[in-house]
């Protein structure tokens, strides 16, 4: 584990991965919809999006998991933590596949973060409340969203993906 102040560092459960940052996450957020609560098994999930140039893994690799047509789960598969997810396109500056959106309970010290948006709240359990002021946003009223899965179904361009995946790996220890 990094003694680093500056260093954003966070892993799984058992320990087996562990990542660090260098810079604060550029958003964060939580999700309401269909699949965050099936993979999470929770109400919801609550992510924090980092840079991948500022990103990288220190310990393990995670298991990847296609998700959705443009998107990836990342977990351990000793212990099953949700580590992160990925947008496999670029829908927009934060949902593209430069951003990894890590889950914010995996991170060490997740005390200093506030949420910054609610997405997919017109599925959000009518027991779950916030006091804040972040944004919030139906996932059914998002066409870019929309037509980035449309895209999807009828073939996608995924050149750039490679040289992404590699990045990634180059930052493994
Ligand atoms: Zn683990
Ligand atoms: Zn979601």
């Amino acid at each position: 584990m990094s003694s680093n102040p500056s260093k954003i560092t966070g892993g799984c459960h058992c320990g087996a991965i562990r990542y660090e940052a260098t810079e604060p996450p550029k958003q964060t957020g939580t999700c309401h919809c269909r699949t965050c609560k099936k993979s999470t098994g929770s109400a919801f999930m609550v992510i924090a999006g980092f840079s991948l140039n500022v990103f990288r893994f220190t310990k393990g690799e995670p298991k990847r998991y296609r998700s959705a047509p443009i998107m990836e789960k990342g977990f351990c598969s000793n212990c099953g933590s949700l580590l992160y997810d990925r947008y496999l396109v670029r829908v927009r500056e934060v949902t593209s596949p430069d951003v990894i959106w890590v889950q914010l309970g995996t991170l060490d010290n997740p005390e200093p973060y506030t949420i910054d948006f609610h997405y997919s709240v017109e599925t959000q359990l009518p027991w779950v409340h916030f006091d804040d002021d972040a944004r919030r946003m139906r996932c059914d009223e998002d066409p870019e969203m929309a037509a980035a899965f449309e895209a999807a179904e009828t073939g996608v361009d995924y050149s750039a993906l490679q040289e992404i995946e590699l990045a990634i790996d180059r930052g493994r220890v």
